[in-house]
């Protein structure tokens, strides 16, 4: 009698910034078939209910709260490729973007397992559409950094203050909690405080707040400059316009259709 197991394939999928509909029609359709998803804090559930047959299972890592270890995901991964035909990592926006994607494809590179990746919409660029502001701008802004100064426990640091400030416009990933640290440790290396900044939180979803301002004014502020969703600082001159009037109005049109059949062939 064979023993032989089966083996599935693990999709990275992109879910996006946090509004249902900005989910590609790939991942979409792989959700519909998915057998399990394993699901990141930062994915809605109205999106992880598109996977209407798979089991889900939650492993946020959030800072400060939940945290599953990256190596006990990775064998997850590669234990439900062996009893699975279709395995969904559903991660926020981008997965290769501060996704700790590279990691799992290595592991499951080494197992042997099959992946593929589905890119999502990174949220720099989605608080960039929703404020109405390119990132890059002809005569103003034609280097574009995404950083964070978060870097893993034991690991070395990033270059990120060297590269926000040789960038014309930066998009500063997970720190909504040390804002004002991250502004005064950029003009101690020299960036101006006036130059413009807009912190963008929960880009996308109804509960979105955008606050602009100079990056002195980010210094002094408190943590209140968010309120406990995920958000981004973006720098740059580009960002030194009035949003009050550059806001692109969304529509209402824009529902999730319920598992389209006809996306889903
Ligand atoms: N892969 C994700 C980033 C993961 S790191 C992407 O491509 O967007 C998590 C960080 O992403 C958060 O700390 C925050 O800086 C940013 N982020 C994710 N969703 C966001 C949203 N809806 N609004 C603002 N920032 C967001």
């Amino acid at each position: 009698m064979s023993t032989r197991k089966t083996s599935g394939k693990v999709y990275l999928v992109g879910a996006g910034p946090g509004a249902p509909d900005l989910l590609t029609i790939r991942a979409t359709r792989l959700l519909a078939r998915a057998d399990v998803v394993f699901y990141d804090a930062l994915v809605a559930a109205s999106i992880i209910d598109l996977a209407t047959r798979a089991e889900k299972i939650a492993v946020g890592k959030r800072c400060g709260r939940h945290s599953t270890a990256q190596r006990f995901i990775n064998k997850r991964l590669v234990d439900a490729a062996q009893r699975h035909t279709v395995v969904v990592r559903l991660k926020g926006g981008d997965p290769m973007m501060f996704g700790r994607a590279q990691e799992e494809i290595d592991a499951l590179q080494k197992a042997g397992i099959a992946c593929e990746v589905v890119p999502g919409v990174t949220s720099a660029l989605a608080a960039s559409a929703e404020l109405g502001i390119s990132l890059t701008r002809r005569g103003i802004s034609r280097a574009v950094t995404f950083v964070t100064p978060r870097s893993a426990p034991g690991k070395a640091g990033s270059n990120w203050v060297r590269s926000v400030c040789a960038a014309d416009a930066a998009a500063v990933y997970m720190a909504g909690g040390e804002a004002a640290s991250i502004a005064s440790t950029l003009i101690a290396n020299g960036l101006a405080p006036e130059v413009p900044v807009i912190v963008v939180e929960d880009a996308t979803l109804p509960s979105m707040k955008k606050t602009s301002m100079t990056l002195a004014e980010l210094q002094a502020s408190s943590s209140s400059v968010t309120h406990g969703g995920p958000a981004l600082i973006l720098i740059g001159e580009v960002f030194g316009q009035d949003i009050s009037t550059r806001t692109i109005k969304r529509s209402d049109e824009y529902s999730l259709p319920a598992p389209a059949a006809s996306l889903c062939a």
